[in-house]
């Protein structure tokens, strides 16, 4: 089994991600988070937005709907640009997008029977109200960035920002692409976690510089080991319309260097775009400069789903240990779904019982799970593909002197602590 096939399988058994609709055969690229799963992801999701909004005195947060005046994507340019080329097999009748078929040949079957390239858009269309008619049509959102553009005004005045000051947001982004794939990495409907900086023009290089070091030192936080990311510039074929200068920041995946999250400059296109098309001022006074301009925009944007996924991959280890297999997820304990295991060596003696009082009293700190089935062994190999980064175990000791054993996954030395030291003893280590 190759190692995604692996983790796909762990994440079912561990309760991390399903298929959707699985009872139905399934819904492609469409995937559940599980128990563990949107605990992962709610640690993801809450460091990112501690890291960009709370923490920092210039950036503020909104969380915009989904679906958004069919005017805001004409003035996008969506509507217009926001493609992949399409192009079919006609010996296997496979679909798939333009790049894939860079060579004129099928990637499925090899045929060179392969249609011209059209355009397809990405966009998911729907109807607002009960009448299916063209004036009816909404879209879902394909990224979070335009709720923050088209709300630039309403955040400034009550925010009292001044330029520079970014808007922060995360939400669902849904995109009808032509080949998803490789588990959570591409699918239709996923999150993000997208921040928009609005700086003075001629101020937007040095902006831009200073938000790639800020990202690219967010995901050596997050745990990720620094030797798998690498900041990759694009070309000026690959520039997307709205850009003037972007990067990407790639991890080593075990299908290629990808894109984990973009990082552009977009100069005025955006609030010039919807000033123009709905008519309202969005330009700035700057008091300083005496001047009114248009804000230049740096965005840093992100996938939630993503994300999670490189976090998984970059955990996953596979390990001898005595001459046993062991599989663990080496996720840092900042973003580990559960923070402690507690198992009660036997299930008699009053242990279950110490083991019940424990969980009681960290839980007002932080997750933690009490497993008291199979041997010690077992426990511990479970919580290790869970990602849990300490194991408690309750034995006679704990009777006599009030002390457990904190087992650290990573190392898997032991120490003994006092019951009433574990909420600092834990907390200091995550
Ligand atoms: P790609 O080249 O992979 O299609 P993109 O350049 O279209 O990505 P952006 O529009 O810059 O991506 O989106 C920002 C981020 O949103 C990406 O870096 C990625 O983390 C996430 N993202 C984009 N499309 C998807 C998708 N289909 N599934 C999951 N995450 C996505």
């Amino acid at each position: 089994m190759d190692m995604m096939d692996t983790l796909v399988s762990l994440c079912k058994r561990r309760g991390f991600i399903f298929q959707s609709s699985e009872i139905y055969g399934g819904l492609n690229s469409c995937w559940d988070y599980g128990p563990l799963g949107v605990e992962l992801k709610n640690n993801i999701k809450r460091f990112w937005w501690r890291s960009m909004t709370q923490l920092r005195d210039d950036v503020v947060g909104i969380d915009a709907s989904i679906l958004m005046h069919p005017s805001v994507w004409a003035a996008s340019g969506h509507l217009e640009a926001f493609t992949d080329p399409l192009v079919d097999c006609k010996s296997c009748k496979q679909r798939f997008r333009g790049d894939e078929a860079a060579d004129g040949k099928c990637p499925r079957c090899g045929s060179l029977r392969i249609t011209e390239a059209r355009q397809f858009n990405l966009m998911f269309k729907t109807y607002m109200g009960p009448v299916e008619e063209e004036g009816a049509i909404v879209y879902l959102r394909p990224e979070t960035a335009q709720g923050i553009y088209v709300n630039f005004q309403n955040v400034l005045a009550p925010s009292r920002q001044k330029l520079p000051f970014g808007i922060a947001q995360i939400g669902k982004a849904f995109r009808n692409e032509i080949s998803p794939g490789n588990f959570i990495f591409r699918t239709r409907e996923f999150e993000q976690m997208e921040m928009q900086f609005f700086v003075k023009p001629g101020t937007d290089v040095e902006w831009l510089e200073k938000w790639k070091a800020e990202r690219l030192a967010w995901y050596a936080e997050l745990g990720l080991r620094p030797g798998k990311l690498r900041m990759h510039r694009h070309s000026q074929k690959e520039l997307a319309h709205y850009a003037r200068d972007a990067y990407d920041i790639e991890y080593e995946f075990p299908f290629g260097w990808k894109e984990l999250e973009g990082i552009h400059n977009r100069a005025d296109y955006d609030l010039s775009r919807h000033q123009s098309r709905s008519g309202k001022d969005l330009s700035y006074f700057d008091d300083a400069a005496g001047a009114r301009y248009i804000p230049y925009i740096i965005e840093t944007s992100a996938g939630v789903d993503r994300t999670l996924l490189t976090c998984l991959v970059d955990a996953y280890r596979e390990e001898e240990v005595r001459g046993e297999r062991r599989v663990v997820l080496r996720l840092h304990p900042r973003i580990a779904p559960m923070k402690a295991g507690i198992f009660p060596l036997v299930r008699r003696d009053g242990l279950p019982e110490i083991a019940a009082d424990i969980a009681r009293g960290l839980r007002r700190h932080m997750p933690v799970f009490v497993d008291d089935s199979g041997s010690i062994g077992r426990r511990y190999r479970r919580q290790d593909e869970a990602g849990t980064p300490f194991g408690i175990t309750v034995d006679s000791q704990t009777q006599q002197d009030g002390t457990v054993t904190v087992r650290d996954r990573d190392t898997m030395q032991q120490e003994r602590v006092k019951i009433d030291d574990l909420p600092g003893h834990l907390r200091k280590r995550i």
